[in-house]
C-alpha cells in the first residue's frame, strides 16, 4: 500500500467483551465514511477477531490483532498462531510496549512474529518506542535502532514492502503526555534513516510510519501534518467513537467520499 493512504489503527486493549465490541463497530459503521485516502483498522479483543471479521464492510474497516504466536501449529497451549488468523484479519500488532514491558516480549520475538506475520500474508505493525528513563538518558536513537534491527533481522526487501512500523514512545501511551510533534519527526527521521541503512533509500522512503502515544482529536491533526507521519495508532480515545471518528476526520484530504 501507497504512503499517500493514511492508516489510522484503533487498538481497543482489553476492553469491550464480544457483544459490546458489535455494538461498537455498530455505532462506528454508522458514522465512518469509506474513502480511498484512509484504511480505518480495528484492533479489538482476540475474542471478538472472528465475529467482527462476518459483521465488518471490508472496504469501510480492516481488523487487526494485538498480537499473535510465531509458530504455525503445536503444542503451544493458550496460543493462537498467525497461521490461524490468515483470512480474518489483515494486520497485527507485533512488539506493542505492553506485550514488551508487561509480558516481557524480546526482539528475538518481535522477529519471530514479524515473520510470522509475513508469511501468513497479515502486514506487521512493528511498535517500537523508548522509555521516560531511556529518553532521560538520550538513548531514545539507540533503542529504536535496537529495536529495528531485532524486530527486522531476516525481512528481506520484498517482504519489507508489507511491514509498517510505529513509533510509539512508552511514556506516552496511555499517559496524556504527548510527544512534541518536533521530536516525533525527529524519531522518525531516525527510523528512516536506519531503514535507508538497512534496505536502502527507496525502501527509507515507501516504508510507511505511524505515531502513537496519547492521541486524542485535537492533537491528531498536528501529528499527522508532521513531516514522516503515515498514520496513528490510536488506544483510549479509540474507544469513544465521536473522538476516533475526529481522528479519522483529521486524516482525510479532499478526495471523493465513497460512501456515508
Ligand atoms: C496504544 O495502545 O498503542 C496507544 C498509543 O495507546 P494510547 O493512545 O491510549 O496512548
Amino acid at each position: 500500500m501507497s504512503r499517500d493512504k493514511k492508516l489510522i489503527i484503533g487498538n481497543w486493549k482489553m476492553n469491550l467483551n464480544t457483544h459490546e465490541a458489535s455494538l461498537y463497530l455498530h455505532k462506528l459503521s454508522q458514522i465512518v465514511a469509506v474513502r480511498r485516502d484512509v484504511e480505518v483498522v480495528l484492533a479489538p479483543t482476540l475474542l471478538a477477531v472472528q465475529s467482527l471479521s462476518l459483521q465488518i464492510d471490508r472496504r469501510q474497516f480492516k481488523l487487526a490483532v494485538q498480537n499473535l504466536y510465531w509458530r504455525d501449529h503445536g503444542a503451544y497451549t493458550g496460543e493462537v498462531s498467525a497461521t490461524q488468523l490468515r483470512g480474518i484479519v489483515d494486520y497485527a500488532l507485533i512488539g506493542h510496549s505492553e506485550r514488551r514491558h508487561l509480558f516481557n516480549e524480546s526482539d528475538k520475538d518481535t522477529r519471530n512474529k514479524v515473520q510470522a506475520a509475513i508469511r501468513n500474508h497479515i502486514y506487521p505493525v512493528l511498535c517500537i518506542g523508548e522509555t521516560a528513563s531511556e529518553r532521560a538518558a538520550g538513548e531514545t536513537h539507540d533503542v529504536l535502532h535496537d529495536q529495528l534491527v531485532g524486530g527486522l533481522a531476516n525481512v528481506t526487501s520484498e517482504d519489507l514492502e508489507s511491514v509498517i512500523i510505529a513509533y510509539e514512545p512508552v511514556w506516552a501511551i496511555g499517559t496524556g503526555d504527548n510527544a512534541l510533534p518536533g521530536d516525533v519527526a525527529k524519531a522518525i527521521t531516525a527510523i528512516r534513516s536506519q531503514i535507508k541503512h538497512l534496505y536502502g533509500p527507496a525502501a527509507a522512503k515507501s516504508i510507511r510510519v505511524l505515531y502513537g502515544g496519547s492521541v486524542k482529536a485535537d492533537s491528531a491533526a498536528d501529528y499527522l501534518a508532521t513531516e514522516g507521519v503515515d498514520g496513528l495508532l490510536v488506544g483510549g480515545a479509540s474507544l469513544d467513537a465521536h473522538a476516533f471518528v475526529e481522528i479519522i476526520k483529521k486524516a482525510h484530504n479532499d478526495s471523493i467520499v465513497v460512501k456515508k
